[in-house]
């Protein structure tokens, strides 16, 4: 089936920023044109994107619009969607219109629309109304009500909204006749087609106010944030075996500063990293003589008070030791334990395994002990 979105963001919009249409604003790193593009590019069922753009945008698109086609929209969105419609290709099939300022469209939600459009013809995303709903008159200052509406019958519209080419090319020829219309489905309607809902999503919001930003910006810096570790030391005879705090019976240790423990280093890496606060070196420099001889499962908790002070918290830790013998699987559980009393976290977030290298390296042959962690941050 031969899918083309169409993007509409030929909106000037400048409500939100003096100089750029809000589009072109940043959200978390992307602008929302950026974003919106993305959700259809990535989707596997869409075939061709074409995006509507302002006239002094189309003229000089971004690098990041080199994969998709560009055209230039009108005054009204429905002038903009009918010059999208105009570029269609004679084989589209299915033709899914959707707001540039909806950046959190889901690859589901896209689908659902797809799927009904196919069957039905034309539908859109649509969400209930939580609210009671009032029809009012009178002043705009302090309107009266006029009527309570049944709210079960209300529905918000969203977009995707998605028809067949046939549909919405009847549409749009309704539109240049002469009636006026803010969504594609009011024309598919008073064309006289039936038009669906498919359940649209809370998430998709359109950021037209400077609080809607706000919002949006908030909810990607509630992101989670992933860190990495890793560490190795040599391994030598009559030096305690230290992982995770837990000294592990072993003929051989590991070799360093401190109780060179691999894990502790590696978990408090992946701490700081997820945090964007450094690493262990920085914090912990073996030059200050105040962490020699620390015990590694110290300088961890350290780290993780560091991280709260942040404003992060820890949703889970994952560790892979490399270790040759001896075999450790007696004593994860006691490692696993250990690492979440100094992270402050319940046992369940924390996991370590163990591998051998099968005799292979440094590893293999037993001269060193390799640890790889893996730390997911929340927002606290
Ligand atoms: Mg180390």
């Amino acid at each position: 089936m031969h899918v083309t979105a169409i993007i509409a963001a030929a909106g000037a919009g400048r409500r939100l920023a003096a100089d750029v249409p809000k589009q072109m604003l940043e959200v978390g790193g992307q602008t929302i044109l950026q974003r919106s593009v993305a959700a259809f590019t990535a989707h596997p069922r869409v075939t061709d994107v074409i995006v509507v753009l302002p006239n002094e945008v189309a003229a000089d698109p971004p690098a990041w619009l080199n994969d998709v086609r560009v055209v230039t929209g009108g005054t009204r969105r429905q002038d903009s969607v009918a010059a999208g419609v105009d570029a269609l290709r004679a084989d589209a099939e299915i033709v899914l219109i959707h707001d540039a300022a909806r950046p959190f469209v889901s690859a589901a939600l896209i689908s659902r629309a797809i799927d009904a459009a196919a069957t039905h013809g034309a539908a859109i995303a649509a969400v209930p109304v939580t609210d009671t709903v009032k029809r009012v008159q009178g002043s705009e200052e302090m309107p009266a009500v006029a009527e309570t509406l049944a709210r079960d019958t209300i529905y918000l519209a969203q977009t995707p909204q998605a028809f067949t080419s046939r549909v919405i090319r009847e549409a749009v020829a309704l539109g240049r006749s002469g009636v006026d219309a803010t969504d594609e489905s009011a024309l598919a309607e008073r064309a006289g087609h039936s038009v669906r809902i498919v359940p649209g999503e809370p998430g998709n919001v359109k950021i037209t106010t400077a609080a809607d930003l706000d919002a949006a910006r908030r909810s990607l810096t509630a992101m989670p944030r992933v860190g990495t570790g890793y560490d190795l030391h040599r391994l030598v005879d009559a030096r305690p075996l230290v992982l995770g705090g837990v000294t592990v019976p072993s003929e051989r240790g590991a070799l360093g500063h401190s109780d060179a423990d691999v894990i502790c280093h590696a978990v408090t890496d992946a701490v700081l990293g997820a945090a964007g606060a450094g690493d262990i070196g920085r914090h912990y420099p073996d030059t200050d003589g105040r962490w020699k001889d620390a015990f590694s499962l110290d300088l961890l908790r350290d780290a993780v008070q560091h991280i709260r002070r942040l404003g992060f918290a820890i949703e889970n830790v994952d560790v892979t030791v490399l270790l040759e013998r001896p075999r450790i699987s007696a004593h994860v559980a006691q490692i696993a334990a250990s690492l979440a009393s100094a992270l402050g976290v319940e046992p369940e977030r924390v996991s370590v395994k163990g591998k051998t290298n099968e005799g292979m390296d440094a590893i293999g042959r037993g001269e060193a002990i390799a640890a790889h962690a893996v730390a997911l941050l929340r927002r606290a």
